[in-house]
């Protein structure tokens, strides 16, 4: 069985028995401030025993549902049975060679899979690496050396990732830039996302703004134009139709290598295997991280074997690059997600879902939209002439937090709550977990 049944135990979250933070989390926190440093956030300061599916566990015995995966991380649950099984069966055989010393297979099935079910019709190479930001960086190096080109075309709104590069080519300032500079600012320029919303540009418009953007800077000066098919930090804004399809012709038409980032949208979230299927907008290479590794730090690059290939030997690599225990954690995602009957749950969560956000746009005048595709959705709070309201939106989420239900926010003004349930939640867990939070969003707004 690789869906995880419905279960009552998981059933009985969320079940909040001390105020949140407990009393040992509180303890565990005082701890971590002197032997941290503060650069990290936390959004809920609860330290997590165990997970059952979709349901968090805490140190006090608070029991959470998790709307949120870790970051779109744990598809399959925190600890689902498979992933746990291959991780300790490979760490029991060996837990790390460096690919680049000696070889094992299950790096080659796991290129194998994501080969085979990446979109695009040509053939295809994967190289793994560990992070997500550690994949974007790699996309770029591999476009560079494919075209003998500089430029990275990013869009408003966009997150890549934290390390130099993608750092320059993730938007908000604040707080992924501010105070990190100077950035590789000069090979990444940015265009329009045509948020749907905001930007007040329909697709044919947008199209022609991300066209004279590129003629101003000079199209044969870019190697790559980057993507995301749902954009996740920046406030899941779903593209416009044909907007993604437009830019795959645009970067195209000018010897541009179109990469496509479903690191947080991608492996079965949007309910289809990969988000820009819903768009028919195949990447030249497709990227995978978050996911893929149920948890292990495992990413991917996978596109056309003749932009893959360009790299001389030795020019891609990483000590970790697609570690052996993260692999085995890959294989046994991909069991769940070959599983017809995931894809059917993301199909019900979005249901159980937009049933009782979609009426909130009529209903509160706060919220300003519900957008989003399977199991990737978010509502945006602002006033009527569209003000952000990011301390309302904030005060909800605490609010979701105090009653048992981990969800997060999102956006470039700070006022979207992301829903990101595991793809194999329970639907009347993640029901549970949505009607707490409209009452929260009822007693806000009231
Ligand atoms: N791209 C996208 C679309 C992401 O959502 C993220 C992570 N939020 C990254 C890249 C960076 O991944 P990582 O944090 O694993 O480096």
């Amino acid at each position: 069985m690789t869906f995880a049944p419905p279960d009552a135990a998981r059933l009985a979250a969320p079940s909040v028995v001390t105020e949140i933070p407990g009393p040992r989390s509180r303890e565990l926190h005082a701890e971590r401030e002197n032997a941290v440093s503060s650069g990290f956030g936390t959004v809920l300061p609860v330290f997590v025993d165990h997970a059952e599916g979709a349901v968090l566990v805490d140190v006090d015995g608070n029991r959470f549902i998790d709307l949120a995966s870790g970051i779109a991380v744990t598809s399959v649950g925190a600890a689902h049975p498979r992933v746990a099984e291959r991780i300790a069966r490979q760490a029991a055989r060996f837990t790390h060679t460096c690919f680049m010393v000696t070889e094992y297979e299950s790096f080659v099935r796991v290129a194998e899979w994501l080969n085979a079910r990446v979109p695009g019709e040509w053939d295809k190479r994967t190289a793994l690496f560990s992070t997500g930001a550690e994949a974007v960086e790699n996309a770029v190096k591999i476009a560079r050396k494919h075209t003998g080109r500089p430029g990275v075309l990013v869009l408003d709104e966009a997150y890549h990732g934290r390390s130099l590069l993608t750092m320059a080519m993730t938007a908000k300032e604040h707080p992924y830039r501010s105070g990190f500079g100077p950035l590789p600012d000069d090979v990444v320029v940015r265009a329009t996302n045509g948020n749907a919303l905001r930007s007040g540009l329909d697709t044919e418009t947008a199209l022609a703004e991300v066209a004279r953007v590129l003629e101003a800077h000079g199209p044969e000066s870019f190697a790559a134009l980057v993507v995301e098919p749902i954009q996740g930090e920046g406030g899941f804004n779903v593209p416009q139709p044909g907007f993604l399809a437009g830019l795959a012709g645009l970067a195209r038409a000018h010897g541009i290598v179109f990469v496509v980032d479903e690191i947080q949208a991608g492996l079965g979230r949007t309910g289809r295997l990969f988000a820009s299927e819903h768009d028919g907008a195949a990447g030249d290479l497709t990227l995978t991280a978050k996911a893929l590794g149920g948890g292990m730090p495992i990413s991917a690059v996978t596109g056309r074997s003749d932009i893959m290939d360009a790299v001389h030997t030795g020019g891609l690599g990483g000590t970790y690059a697609g570690n052996p225990v993260a692999c085995e954690a890959a294989l046994a995602v991909f069991d769940v997600l070959d599983d017809p009957e995931t894809l059917q749950n993301v199909a019900r969560i979005e249901q159980v879902v937009r049933e009782r956000l979609d009426p909130l746009v009529d209903e509160i005048d706060v919220v300003a939209d519900v957008r989003g595709r399977g199991a990737m959705l978010a509502i945006e709070f602002a006033d009527a002439d569209l003000s952000p309201l990011p301390e309302l939106t904030s005060a909800i989420s605490r609010a979701c937090h105090s009653s048992g239900v981990l969800t997060l926010t999102t956006g470039t003004h700070g006022n979207v709550i992301r829903l990101l349930p595991p793809l194999i939640a329970e639907p009347e867990l993640v029901a549970r977990g949505v009607d707490i939070l409209v009452a929260a969003i009822k007693e806000a707004a009231a």
